[in-house]
């Protein structure tokens, strides 16, 4: 076995892994922006609570000698729990701090002093091993060009960081349990997706075991697999049709060989029963004779027509005036309709010119009108017209004899088909002499159609494309 993967797996791996793709993305995308939000969302209320500090240093002047008691008094925002503020000197001691710092000892670092130095706020995250990770913002406070003071404001990260962890735990558990959900569902919807192609594997099964007749119950829905079965079905009825075509052709075959042999075993054994006269000898000897005509015929049409099927005959392709030919037919076909007392006519011409083979044309012609005169009743009349219409070129063969009747016309071109009328009337037939008509207007790339009703005649006309100019 060459592919050993199934399409459900491959569909489910392929719609897994694509999921995954972007579930992942979306996961360390959605994580990534919700940290940065966090905490510039702390660095703005730092900010916020330094400006307002600074603000108060600014408007009372208390230069150096702070008191905590009063700012506090003063700005109550300041001394809300989760932030706590140090006012450093101008050399960078400590000068008050916040009563909810308690013991933690937190230095202006050497990087936030020399920012200061020279004007700049300084965001800083810290991590000291006997409590939780904090964030500071240093501002520095100056009067004129000389720094002041440095306000020092903190919070905990700890909120910011248990919400980023929940975030991530709920990430972890959600993304790994949406694909496996996904990869669940995309299981089967692509198992209930495929099943119509399991049951079109199995019909095919049964039917490739030798049962043709078998067929698909084609979805209800008109989808790929739905028309997939359409097809499969339609394929499977050509199939049959062929088969029994086959079938059919091989017994009717034999029989049309049988017949002759028969006839000539039988006349034979009777003419050795006891000796004859040489006249006696003569007579079956031609009649011997007359039976090998006929089988070499239907030999010699069925090898035409096999190698007309492996397309291994070679047409000619040369400007043929197909009134001429009509004309030529008509009057070999009225010396041979004199036999039968049937006249042979040409009711119109019209000067046509077709692209094709000659001999095959005229072959096609013969056998239309050999019929035609075969299939009349004595002096009965046959009519032959050339026309051109709608940019093709029509012949008409036209006769006033036994008809064909409705249930024999679509068989009327298959191999050695006989309409049970015909039998009767006309014992030499082949029923092989349309199949080569076929054959011949097919390779034309024209077509060939009949109009009849028992005992009304029949009309066959052939339609062929004309020679381009
Ligand atoms: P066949 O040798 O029997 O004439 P064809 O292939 O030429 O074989 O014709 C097939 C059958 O078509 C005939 O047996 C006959 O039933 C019918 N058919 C053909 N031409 C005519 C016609 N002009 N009138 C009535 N039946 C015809």
């Amino acid at each position: 076995m060459t592919r050993a993967v199934s399409i459900r797996v491959r569909l489910t791996i392929w719609y897994g892994s694509a999921l995954a793709v972007i579930l992942l993305l979306f996961a360390v995308t959605l994580y990534a922006v919700m940290a940065r939000q966090l905490r510039d969302q702390v660095d703005r209320s730092l900010v916020e609570a330094a400006t307002v500090a600074i603000h108060s240093i600014e408007q009372r002047r208390f230069g150096p000698f702070l008191l905590f008691d009063d700012l506090s008094a003063d700005f109550p925002r300041l001394a809300v729990l989760d932030k706590f503020f140090q006012i450093f000197g101008p050399s960078g001691t400590i000068t008050i701090r916040s009563a909810n710092l308690g013991r933690r000892d937190i230095p202006l670092s050497r990087t936030a002093f020399d920012a200061a130095l020279a004007g700049h706020t300084t965001f800083e995250s810290a991590r000291f091993p006997d409590g939780p990770p904090i964030r500071l913002v240093s501002v520095p406070v100056r009067h004129g060009d000389a720094l002041v003071n440095v306000v020092q404001v903190g919070t905990s990260l700890q909120p910011v960081e248990e919400a980023l962890n929940r975030l991530l735990f709920i990430l972890l558990v959600a993304v790994p349990g949406a694909l496996v959900a996904a990869l669940v569902g995309g299981w089967l919807l692509a198992g209930q997706a495929l099943r119509p192609v399991g049951a079109i594997t199995q019909a095919a099964e049964r039917i490739a075991g030798g049962d043709l007749t078998q067929r698909l119950t084609p979805p209800a829905a008109d989808d790929e697999v739905g028309r997939l079965a359409s097809t499969f079905n339609l394929m499977i009825a050509k199939l049959e049709a062929s088969f029994r075509q086959v079938r059919q052709f091989t017994s009717d075959a034999s029989h049309e060989l049988r017949t002759p042999l028969t006839v000539l075993k039988g006349e034979a054994e009777l003419a050795l029963r006891r000796p004859r006269s040489a006249e006696d000898y003569r007579l079956v000897l031609e009649s011997a004779l007359e039976e090998i005509d006929r089988m070499t015929r239907i030999v010699d049409e069925l090898l035409l027509l096999s190698r007309a099927d492996l397309g291994e005959i070679e047409l000619a392709t040369q400007p043929v005036r197909l009134d001429a030919l009509v004309e030529e037919i008509q009057r070999q076909a009225a010396v041979l309709g004199q036999d039968q007392q049937v006249e042979v006519t040409l009711a119109e011409t019209a000067p046509v010119t077709v692209t094709g083979d000659e001999l095959r044309l005229r072959e096609l012609l013969l056998n239309l009108v050999d019929n035609a005169v075969k299939y009349s009743h004595r002096g009965g009349k046959v009519e032959l017209a050339v026309r051109r219409e709608n940019g093709s070129a029509k012949v008409c063969v036209s006769d006033q004899g036994i008809g064909i009747p409705a249930d024999a016309l679509p068989r009327l071109f298959d191999r050695f088909y006989r309409a049970d009328n015909a039998r009767a009337h006309a014992k030499k037939g082949t029923g092989l002499g349309l199949s080569i008509c076929r054959w011949i207007v097919e390779a034309h790339r024209g077509r060939i159609e009949v109009r009849s009703a028992p005992g009304a005649g029949a009309t066959f006309t052939v339609i062929l494309p004309l020679a381009s100019a």
